[in-house]
C-alpha cells in the first residue's frame, strides 16, 4: 500500500480521535454512562455546536468536532519538521509557543514552557502524554530502519516540554509505533517495535521509577490481548487511563489488538479519564496500520470544523520519508 495512504488515515485518525476523545475528556467511567447513556458511537450532536457538558466552562467552550492541543501540537511538530527536515527540539520549541489551545495552570508542562518563553529550553521533568501525543510527523518522516533516528527524534520533539523518562520513552514507543505501521509490520512488530524504542530511549533520561513505559506496554499488551473481548467498563476498571503508566500503554494496546481506529477510538471515549489523548494516539498508530479503519464522515466532520489540511500535512511528511 502507497506510504501516503496510510500517513494520511494516521493523520486523520489522529485528529478524529482527538475530537471525539474530547467529548468524555477527564470523566469517570461512570460520569461517561452519564452524559452519554447509550454509550459514545461517534460524534454526540450536530457538529460545531458546543458540547453539553463544556457549556459555560471557563477554559473554553469546546465545539462537537473540534480538535484540541493534540492535533494542534502534532501540526507544530509537523510544521517544524517540513521546515527543517529533521527534528530540532528548538525548531519544535519554536512552533509550541505559537499553540493556543490547553493553555493554563491545569496543563503544568505546557503552561510552564509558554511562560518561560524559549524555544530553546530543555524540561527536566513532565512525565504526561504530552510528547507522544504529538510525535506521529517523526514516525511519518523516519522509515523504520532508522531505528535511532526515530528514539532520537521523538526525544528531540518531547523536550521542549517533556524531559520526564516515562514522557521520553512513550513518545519514542509512539514514533516508533507509527513508522512500523507505515512500513506495512504487523501488529506484532508493532508492539515489538514501540517496547524496543521505550527501552533504547531510557538511556536518555535516566530515573529512579522502578516502572518503565518499555515495560508498561508490554504487560498491558500481554495481559488485554488474552481478553475474550474488550469493554470499555472492564478496562476502566482495570486500566483507567489517568496516569503516565497507562495512557499510552492504553493506546498502543487498543490499536495493536482492534486493529481498528473506529474500536480504537470509540473505547478509549468510553473508558472516559485522558480520553481524547488514548483515542488520539491510538487512533494514529490504527490509522498507520489499517487504513481503511478511518471512518471518513468522521473525519469529514473534523474537517469541517477545523479545516486544518491533514491530508496535505500527511503527503508532505510522506514526502520527505528516508
Ligand atoms: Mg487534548
Amino acid at each position: 500500500m502507497e506510504m501516503k495512504i496510510r500517513a494520511t488515515a494516521c493523520l486523520k485518525a489522529l485528529a478524529t480521535g482527538d475530537a471525539i476523545g474530547k467529548q468524555s475528556e477527564m470523566l469517570s467511567h461512570n460520569d461517561v454512562l452519564h452524559w452519554y447513556p447509550q454509550g459514545i458511537r461517534g460524534f454526540q450532536g450536530s457538529p460545531d455546536r458546543i458540547i453539553p457538558r463544556y457549556l459555560g466552562n471557563a477554559n473554553r467552550e469546546w465545539r462537537i468536532g473540534e480538535t484540541t492541543d493534540d492535533t494542534e501540537q502534532t501540526i507544530a511538530v509537523a510544521r517544524a519538521i517540513l521546515r527543517d527536515r529533521n527534528v530540532l527540539h528548538h525548531s519544535v520549541g519554536r512552533e509550541l509557543l505559537q499553540c493556543k489551545k490547553s493553555i493554563h495552570a491545569g496543563v503544568k508542562s505546557m503552561w510552564t514552557f509558554k511562560q518561560i518563553v524559549d524555544p530553546c529550553r530543555v524540561a527536566t521533568d513532565g512525565d504526561g502524554c504530552g510528547a507522544a501525543m504529538r510525535v506521529s510527523p517523526v514516525g511519518i518522516l523516519y522509515s523504520s530502519g532508522r531505528f535511532d533516528d526515530l528514539v532520537k527524534g521523538a526525544y528531540e520533539a518531547s523536550i521542549p516540554t517533556h524531559g520526564g523518562q516515562l514522557a521520553i520513552c512513550a513518545a519514542a514507543a509512539v514514533a516508533a509505533a507509527v513508522s512500523v505501521a507505515l512500513d506495512g509490520g504487523s501488529a506484532t512488530d508493532v508492539l515489538k517495535s514501540s517496547v524496543r524504542a521505550a527501552q533504547m530511549a531510557e538511556i536518555l533520561q535516566p530515573s529512579v521509577n522502578a516502572v518503565t513505559m518499555a515495560s508498561a506496554i508490554q504487560k498491558m499488551h500481554d495481559d488485554l490481548s488474552g481478553w475474550r473481548e474488550l469493554k470499555a467498563n472492564d478496562i476502566a476498571r482495570i486500566y483507567f487511563p489517568d496516569r503516565p503508566q497507562t495512557k499510552v500503554p492504553l493506546a498502543i494496546s487498543l490499536a495493536i489488538i482492534t486493529q481498528s481506529v473506529e474500536d480504537t477510538i470509540l473505547l478509549a471515549s468510553n473508558i472516559g479519564g485522558d480520553a481524547d489523548s488514548v483515542a488520539s494516539i491510538g487512533g494514529a498508530i490504527a490509522g498507520a496500520l489499517n487504513p481503511e479503519s478511518v471512518n471518513q464522515d468522521w473525519f469529514n466532520v473534523v474537517n469541517t470544523v477545523n479545516n486544518d489540511d491533514l491530508p496535505k500535512t500527511a503527503h508532505a511528511l510522506a514526502a520527505l520519508r528516508n
